[in-house]
Formats: C-alpha cells, sequence, structure tokens
C-alpha cells in the first residue's frame, strides 16, 4: 500500500469508463442506467457507480466531483 492513499484527498479519478445498461434498483425495478467506474491516480481506489438514470457523460464526469 502506498503511503499516499493513507492520506485523506480529493480523490483524482482517471481511467473513467462510462457505460448504459439496464440495472436493477434497489426499489425492484428495472431503469436504463449510467454505470461509472474510474479508479484514482493518487490512491488507486477503484470506484463503481450506478445511476439509475440516463445521464450525459458530462453530467457524469461533475457526479465524480
Ligand atoms: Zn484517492
Amino acid at each position: 500500500m502506498k503511503l499516499l492513499s493513507l492520506i485523506p484527498h480529493w480523490h483524482r479519478w482517471q481511467d473513467v469508463v462510462i457505460t448504459r445498461a439496464n440495472a436493477i434498483a434497489p426499489n425492484g425495478r428495472s431503469y436504463f442506467s449510467t454505470h461509472i467506474t474510474a479508479r484514482c491516480r493518487s490512491c488507486g481506489q477503484t470506484l463503481h457507480r450506478i445511476h439509475y438514470r440516463d445521464i450525459s457523460d458530462a453530467q457524469a464526469r461533475r457526479w465524480l466531483g
């Protein structure tokens, strides 16, 4: 583990992949959803998020912070 990962920081997401597919939401309904995966350049942490609606790539990237 790199020392950097122990220091609080704003994750710097890279390798952002945005895909869209149907997904079952926690409420049991199926939605055409936006899947976002990314990896932090500083600590290597990976992120997987599902937004249960179709959002644009720009919105998805903003959502990463
Ligand atoms: Zn990080």
